[in-house]
């Protein structure tokens, strides 16, 4: 594990946050999402969320996107005032879905990756934006908030 460092994204932000950018699409069975990583992340600005309204379908975007962020840091409950702490429930709770480093347009910011590592990114394309009301229970309880 490395130190993580200044100016963090977070890989698992909801839209409305300050940076906030679509880095992948997902895609599989709804019991078995997989991420598609996009070859460069997109600002999700007021054009891009037009763009997206008609295929959304009233359907959340944390739903069918994987969306980047600036990392809260002491705003955000998952952080522990020194790392993610989601990262490391992630990271205990859920297998690896992939064997090699999947490509990803925010890798070299992302605060999972300086703190875990490849292990991390090994997990991340089963990841949607975890939120405490998913249907799995593995999920919910790595989504869940120390405190
Ligand atoms: S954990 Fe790895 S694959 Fe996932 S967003 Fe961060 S750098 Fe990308």
């Amino acid at each position: 594990m490395t130190a993580p460092q200044q100016g963090h994204s977070c890989p698992s932000a909801q839209p409305d946050m300050e940076g906030a950018r679509v880095f992948g699409v997902l895609t599989g069975e709804p019991e078995a999402p997989r991420v598609g990583y996009l070859e460069r992340a997109l600002e999700l600005d007021t054009a891009l969320e037009a763009a997206l309204a008609p295929a959304l379908e009233g359907v959340a975007p944390t739903q069918v996107l994987r969306i980047a962020a600036n990392c809260e840091e002491k705003r955000c409950g998952n952080f522990n005032g020194v790392r993610c702490t989601l990262a490391d429930r992630i990271r205990a709770a859920l297998p690896p879905v992939v064997a090699q480093l999947p490509p990803c347009a925010i890798r070299s910011t992302c605060r999972w990756y300086a703190e875990q590592g490849r292990e991390i990114c090994f997990r991340c394309p089963q990841i949607t934006t975890l939120n405490v009301g998913s249907d799995d229970a593995v999920l919910r309880e790595a989504a869940t908030p120390p405190h």
